[in-house]
């Protein structure tokens, strides 16, 4: 009985964004499958967004681990050598019950602050078969995310245009977990405390998703 809850246990594959060295972060890649359009697989993020989104994955995957599920990261140091399609890939092959991209969003107004949930839009061939997933997945983790933190509700997002959604082949969302250019969401964001209070709304997101 042990041995069979053991196995059954929902792997959850963490994406902490960015980390891509410059050189292959403005090289380009198609958005979705067979696309034309192309996008650079990583603009860097907003200052500090990559330390303090490791940070928080670190911290997200004791959780989960504690929860009882397992967890693999695309990136557990400072560098990913690859663009958003590697990502995607990366949690595909795992077969992962969620892709949960981490990141915190930057703005040129500091006066912008709050927590956001993405998720694909739904395209035929791209998303159809992870969209209605993800979309409930998106909903659970931003009420634990503002609900842990405190962060103001800046709602669910639908996105088209992101490549780390549209080479997904199991349930992806992408959690801004706050702006890096605002002075005190920031300064929290940057702060371990902080960091563990996203980490627990993640987790408590992850769970209300996909119960283990
Ligand atoms: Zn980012």
């Amino acid at each position: 009985m042990l041995a069979e809850a053991v196995a059954a246990a929902a792997l959850i594959c963490l994406d902490p964004g960015h980390g891509t060295p410059p050189a292959i972060g403005r090289q380009r890649e198609p958005i979705g499958p067979a696309s034309r359009v192309l996008k650079i697989k990583d603009g860097g993020g907003a200052p500090g967004e990559a330390d303090a989104v490791l940070a928080i994955a670190r911290r997200t995957r004791t959780l989960l681990l504690r929860r009882g599920y397992r967890v693999v990261m695309t990136r557990t140091g400072p560098t990913f050598r690859g663009g958003n399609i590697e990502r995607a890939r990366f949690c595909n092959r795992r077969g992962a019950a969620l892709m949960l991209r981490i990141h915190a969003d930057g703005s040129p107004d500091p006066s912008r602050r709050g927590a956001s949930t993405l998720y694909p839009a739904r395209r035929v061939g791209w998303t159809d078969d992870v969209y209605a997933a993800s979309r409930r997945a998106a909903r659970a983790v931003q009420r634990s995310l503002v609900a842990a933190t405190g962060a103001r509700d800046l709602g669910l997002v639908e996105r088209s245009d992101l490549t780390g959604f549209n080479w997904a082949d199991v349930p992806v969302i992408l959690a801004e977990t706050g702006f890096m250019t605002n002075p005190s969401e920031g300064r929290l964001l940057r702060s371990s405390a902080y960091q563990w209070r996203v980490a627990r709304g993640l987790a408590a997101g992850v769970s209300a998703f996909s119960p283990r």
